[in-house]
């Protein structure tokens, strides 16, 4: 396989599996990391790690201010008017359930809470919780039959007076992209709450949450070549204020008795416990990796690739693509007819190419196609065209195996 100076930078794709070079078309599940990403957790814990924001010695003072520098670079990153803005989570699922739980007190019998039917489990269950313990209605938004969001069935449920609407920014099944900057403000100017889950955005987007204006948005630190275990909850500093704190304890206080505890001012108020303090570091460091590469033309080369793939996928035999469209990002979801998806992905995997094969964590949207999983093949910053031909081929063959 051809070793690009991106490619160089990961040494998990310079292993073989078995007789054949690893081909990893599972980003969408999670990114691998570069070699600055590994060096500097591991730096973190050979030379300074200490506990942040307490101790009154040097080893603390220099963990916090690498911790806190990370959370400027995100600030950056994503174009937040303040580092204040950047809620540091253990990811995605945790940033939306701690928003969810955190606006409790907004929510109220008979509110209307809408969702996207693409909706990762992660940002639909919360909502159904919320809905569940404050006697709000929650509302799927439909597809369309290209199974993209319905703009005017939005617009429809828009006209009755609604609380709260979560999209996703890009599906993590079929890739499909929202146009979240028009939704947002048709969202915003209906009075409603608009958060998005960027957890398959962040890796293959700009995302500039001013631009996109929306209330919230939540990301994990692992699909943007980041450590598992850290993520980001971004909202607007007037709401962000107002959240009841999902957890209470020790970061996230101004004073403490026994009768009263006065909760601390934000972004601290929102992160109560010791914080994933390596894997924020390794998020800088992966934010550093996406800044010293050409990021624009790295996503165009990306989803170049991934129409390629679409085109030559659509041309296999007994292969039906979902949700497929050019301006698609990152994944592609597809059935082999009469076969089931787990046999195509074990197959696969014994030609060494990793893709997934389930439910991807959105039910409903399986429902909402008639299925009841499907592959997912998807594609990261260093996925190159020997990666398609090897996957392709491996597709072939496992065709003519099953059929
Ligand atoms: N939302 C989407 C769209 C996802 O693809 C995922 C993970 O696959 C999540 C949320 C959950 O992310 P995490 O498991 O990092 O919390």
């Amino acid at each position: 396989m051809s070793r690009s100076p991106i490619r160089q930078q990961f040494p998990i794709l310079n292993q073989m599996m078995g007789s054949y070079p690893l081909c990893y078309l599972d980003n969408a599940a999670t990114s691998q990391k570069p070699e600055r990403v590994i060096q500097a957790m591991d730096d973190y814990y050979r030379r300074y790690n200490a506990n942040v924001h307490r101790g009154s010695y040097q080893l603390s003072a220099t963990a916090t201010s690498a911790f806190e520098a990370v959370r400027r670079q995100l600030q950056q990153f994503i174009h937040a008017a303040h580092p204040q803005e950047v809620i540091f989570t253990r990811g995605t699922t945790e940033a939306l359930n701690l928003l969810a739980y955190g606006l409790n007190k907004h929510i109220k019998p008979g509110d209307r809470i809408l969702v996207d039917s693409t909706a990762h489990h992660a940002n639909l269950v919360p909502w159904q919780q919320l809905a569940l313990r404050s006697g709000a209605e929650l509302i799927a938004i439909p597809l369309t039959d290209e199974l993209r969001l319905d703009r005017q069935a939005l617009r429809t449920l828009l006209q009755l007076p609604t609380r709260l609407v979560a999209l996703n920014h890009v599906s993590n099944v079929l890739g499909t992209v929202n146009d979240i900057a028009a939704l947002a403000q048709e969202i915003r100017a209906a009075g409603a709450i608009c958060v998005v889950d960027g957890a398959q955005a962040i890796g293959h987007l700009p995302v500039d949450v001013q631009q996109l204006g929306c209330d919230f948005y939540a990301f994990s630190g692992h699909k943007m070549y980041g450590p598992t275990g850290v993520g980001v909850l971004w909202g607007r500093l007037p709401l962000l204020a107002t959240l009841e704190p999902m957890l209470t304890g020790g970061e996230m206080i101004k004073t403490v008795s026994f009768t009263h505890t006065e909760f601390g001012e934000l972004p601290f108020r929102l992160e109560a416990g010791t914080p994933p303090i390596a894997e924020v570091i390794g998020l800088g460091a992966a934010i550093d990796f996406l800044n010293s590469v050409d990021r624009n033309n790295a996503q165009q080369q990306e989803q170049q690739l991934l129409q390629q793939l679409q085109q030559q996928l659509a041309a296999l035999p007994g292969i039906t693509l979902y949700g497929a469209h050019a301006d698609n990002r990152g994944a592609i979801a597809f059935n082999l007819a009469g076969e089931h998806h787990q046999d195509v992905g074990i197959l696969l995997d014994q030609q060494s190419v990793a893709i997934r094969c389930g439910h991807h964590c959105a039910m409903p949207l399986m429902d909402a196609m008639g299925l009841k999983g499907c592959c997912r093949v998807s594609l990261g910053i260093y996925s190159n065209a020997d990666d398609i031909t090897r996957f392709i081929q491996a597709l072939r063959t496992t065709i003519t195996l099953l059929t």
